[in-house]
């Protein structure tokens, strides 16, 4: 550019001169024409024609020099505007990383950039001359003859995509071809621009097999899976299953809200719907009642997760139907309920004098202290004694009329940490009378230090007094002098705390063994056959287990493992 600047200005400066010249020489000719006297006899007194037509001449060349240089200023400056446009136009060209080809309507290539060539790995004398159909495989030659055919017919563009092998490597293509048209409207040849869009190729095919994947497990999903957009709780979308379960279609489905669905089974149920859409918060495992076409009410289980689809979050609702589980789990309940019942009617005697016992112990020094207030100077020691005896047996039995009531009440399964010595003493303590009726000696062996067990109070005392009771009841047959039953703790690995029940007693037959979890099987004369079914139920709703084995010396040991409670 600078270049061009200097030179058009001193081409300038030489146009300027030359008039400048002209000018001065018409200039000398008027002056010398004014100045000189008539006296002086001067060229111009003499040849005044000639002078004048000669100035003129001068000038009139002087201009038609300029006028020349000018246009030569013009055209030159105009080739090195074409000339830089051209030096532009090539480097644009060839530092590109897209592929520029031009080509014959034979598909003889004329034209082929840096970029080009790189990419085909063949250097340019080997490419312009040759046909460029040549160069691709045999498979795409259908192809590329259809694309020309097109635009001969059409003589638009034709963008087009293809895969070709390079090194063993898929390399994915991406081409515009287009004429290129004369003023005359005839095609002269093709240029075609093409990138490698290998990555975004993948990346788009990653994308559509990870799409084409979740859209599978959301159709063939055997769960029914809704997506309620969080902003007005309509359904935006729902799997096959949903449609089946809700017996509602997906037309009908998307664009309401559950509520306008009538799924909401209650005005309570549809405020929480309400609550659970404000707070976001994801759900696992939310228990819901809901209304089905022809009144059915099912129990659901619902996990949510909120995430952002299609730019807003939108609830994921997985439902699954829970209604026979919740059924099963009533009636475990109910059963549950039955047979604390039935085992408090077995330890009633035991009750009975656990609460007799501290009531006598009450009365006695009632009687007692009674008796000492009517001496002139009652021992004021002695009835502080007797005060705080009183005190002790009153809570001893309500300690007993508490514990009964907890076992006869109806109660919702609730895990706590427990301290599983302190309940097998509370459990030992209930059949303690029972024991000593039935000349049973019992013992207790509790590992010290035993870490916390997560459970519910209830139902674990519930598993160690059927295990205590059926223990009792096998050693029936064993002579009153040698029936023992002992209760141990220990901690088993890391993860577990085992408590288990050993007795002397007659033991399981072969067939017993194999059945004594089974429900109602029993080889008693009163049993119910429920006692083992149910403790082993609730031990595996605690995570742990429950086992019997025969002793080597006779009688059977039954184990209960249970999962240390994890802070
Ligand atoms: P039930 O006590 O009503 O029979 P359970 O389910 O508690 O019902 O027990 C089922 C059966 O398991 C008993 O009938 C008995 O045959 C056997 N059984 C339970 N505990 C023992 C034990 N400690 N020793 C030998 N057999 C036992």
């Amino acid at each position: 550019m600078t270049f061009t600047a200097g030179k058009a200005g001193r081409d300038t400066r030489s146009v300027r001169g030359l008039v400048w010249l002209a000018a001065l020489l018409a200039f000398c000719g008027v002056a010398q024409a004014a100045d000189a006297s008539p006296a002086k006899g001067s060229m111009w007194d003499e040849h005044p024609r000639v002078i004048a037509g000669i100035s003129f001449a001068v000038l009139c060349q002087s201009l038609m020099i300029t006028a020349l240089l000018v246009q030569r200023r013009r055209r030159q400056l105009a080739e090195d505007e074409v000339r830089l446009g051209n030096e532009r136009y090539r480097e644009v060209v060839e530092t590109q990383h897209e592929m520029v080809c031009r080509y014959l309507p034979d598909s003889t290539c004329t034209f082929v950039n840096d970029a080009f060539c790189r990419h085909f790995g063949k250097p340019r004398e080997e490419i312009v001359g040759a046909a460029f159909l040549e160069m691709l495989p045999k498979e795409q030659h259908r192809m590329a003859k259809e694309g020309l055919r097109k635009m001969i017919e059409t003589q638009q563009p034709y963008p087009h995509e293809h895969t070709i092998e390079i090194d063993g490597k898929e390399i994915r293509m991406e081409w515009v071809d287009y004429p290129v048209i004369d003023e005359k409207g005839v095609i002269k040849e093709f240029q075609s621009i093409g990138r490698d869009i290998t990555r975004r190729w993948h990346a788009q095919e990653a994308l559509r097999q990870s799409e084409e994947r979740f859209s599978g497990v959301f159709r063939g999903s055997p769960a029914a899976i809704g997506i309620i957009r969080q902003s007005d709780g309509r359904l935006v979308d729902v799997n096959p299953s949903w449609e089946r379960f809700f017996e509602i279609g997906r037309d009908q489905a998307i664009g309401s809200t559950p509520v306008e669905l009538g799924l909401i089974a209650s005005r309570e149920a549809g405020e929480r719907f309400k609550i659970f859409l404000e707070s976001g918060e994801s759900l696992n495992g939310f228990e819901q009642p809901v209304n089905l076409p022809g009144g059915k009410l099912r129990w659901m289980s619902m996990t949510c997760v909120l995430i952002p689809l299609g730019g807003e979050p939108c609830f994921v609702v997985m439902s699954s139907d829970i209604t026979v589980q919740r059924e099963m789990d009533e009636a475990r309940q109910s059963l549950v309920q039955a047979t604390r019942l039935a085992i408090l009617g077995e330890l009633t005697a035991s009750i009975s004098h656990e609460v007799n016992q501290p009531l006598g112990a009450i009365l006695n020094n009632a009687e007692t202290a009674e008796i000492l207030l009517k001496s002139d100077t009652p021992s004021l020691a002695e009835l502080r004694q007797i005060l705080a005896d009183i005190r002790r047996d009153d809570i001893r039995a309500s300690e007993v009329i508490k514990r009964v009531r907890t076992l006869v009440g109806k109660h919702e399964m609730q895990m706590a940490p427990l301290y599983l010595n302190e309940l097998l003493g509370d459990a030992i303590r209930m059949v303690e009378h029972d024991c000593q009726r039935h000349g049973v000696s019992i013992t207790s062996e509790y590992a010290l230090n035993l870490p916390m067990i997560s459970g519910d109070r209830v139902q674990i005392e519930q598993v160690m007094l059927n295990l205590l009771l059926n223990a009792m009841d096998a050693l029936k047959g064993v002579p009153l002098s040698n029936r023992r039953l002992i209760v141990r703790s220990a901690r088993h690995g890391g993860m577990w705390v085992e408590t288990s029940v050993e007795d002397n007693g007659h033991g399981m037959s072969p067939a017993a063994r194999e059945r004594i979890f089974d429900s109602f099987y029993t080889t008693k004369e009163q049993g119910m056959g429920l006692g083992l079914a149910l403790a082993r139920s609730i031990a595996e709703a605690h995570g742990g287990r429950l086992t019997a084995e025969n002793n080597a010396g006779g009688g059977a040991t039954f184990r209960l493992m249970l999962p240390v409670h994890d802070e």
